[in-house]
């Protein structure tokens, strides 16, 4: 189907449209399955339940069975909450986090007025607020390839924000999974370390050195290595700089950090300014500074 002839004012008014029609229907099926439940429909079929009905002769996942039962049996108590469905104040994620939390039908209906308009994640919270309950997980590992496993965990709202925070800082996009196996990397060398006393072979860099700044223990052992400008011998003005330049990927460990002058400080600099701007006049620059600087 091609929309690209619709003007932008049609294609969001139809969607909406088309979302409204989704919730009615939505509202219709929930209203069939309850009488195709009442009146065992299902077995006529062969099927041993209306979940199995559901998934196997409707082509419903699991979870979307699931959830749909769970609305349909509510609404036989709950008429009212019929026309919710419809405007989209309350989702079948919410209706089903509401009933995995209480089965007191009068607890169900208080909770259910309340977590109007809400996230699945706000009605988490919510729910708690009310119950003190946390709503059951199903903690399962599951392979699902050679090198992969699918893992459910509940996490604490601060630890969720210390991954968002690790994503955000890191500007690289990373996945979870990145995200955990940098903090487990860490964590493992921390623990050997302390523990175990032993300072393992690092196949990727610890985070001091993913800062611009020299720790004060490279600095020594630069120090101890160069002692002097590695370029021209000088012992004046010495500077620690990054070979590799850090906005370029150029960690600060003791093989990309080494002594230079100021003078030759600059020069790397003016260098590097210049393969960036091919117009940049390095000998008038360098002669400036010359003028400005007093004499020794
Ligand atoms: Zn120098």
């Amino acid at each position: 189907m091609k929309l690209s002839h619709l003007t932008n004012k049609t294609l969001l008014t139809d969607i909406k449209n088309l979302v409204g029609n989704e919730r009615r229907a939505t509202l219709l099926i929930l209203h069939h399955l309850k009488e195709i439940d009442r009146r065992k429909l299902y077995s006529d079929l062969k099927f041993s339940s209306l979940f199995m009905y559901c998934v196997y002769e409707l082509g419903y996942s699991e979870s979307a069975a699931q959830r749909r039962i769970v609305a349909a049996r509510i609404l036989r108590n709950q008429p009212e909450i019929g026309h919710k469905i419809e405007s989209g104040l309350l989702t079948l994620t919410n209706i089903s986090q509401v009933v995995s939390a209480t089965k007191n039908e009068n607890e169900q209906k208080k909770i259910l007025s309340e977590v109007e308009g809400l996230s699945k994640k706000q009605c988490e919270k919510k729910i708690f607020e009310i119950t003190g309950n946390v709503l059951p997980q199903k903690e399962s590992t599951k392979r699902v390839s050679e090198n992969k496993m699918k893992v459910a965990i509940v996490l604490t709202d601060e630890t969720f924000e210390l991954i968002e925070k690790v994503k955000n800082l890191s500007g690289k996009n990373l996945s979870t999974d990145e995200v955990l196996n940098f903090a487990l990397t860490v964590a493992v060398e921390k623990i050997e370390k302390t523990k175990f006393k032993q300072t393992k072979a690092r196949t990727s860099p610890p985070p001091a050195e993913v800062k611009r700044t020299v720790s004060s223990k490279t600095k020594r052992e630069v120090y101890l290595r160069d002692k002097k400008c590695s370029n021209c011998g000088s012992l004046k003005n010495l500077n620690f700089d990054h070979r590799m330049p850090f906005a370029l990927g150029g960690l600060s460990t003791i093989d990309n950090i080494r002594l230079l002058c100021e003078q030759c400080n600059q020069r790397f600099r003016m260098r590097a300014r210049l393969r960036a701007n091919p117009k940049f006049n390095i000998d008038r620059f360098l002669k400036e500074q010359e003028c400005r600087r007093p004499p020794p």
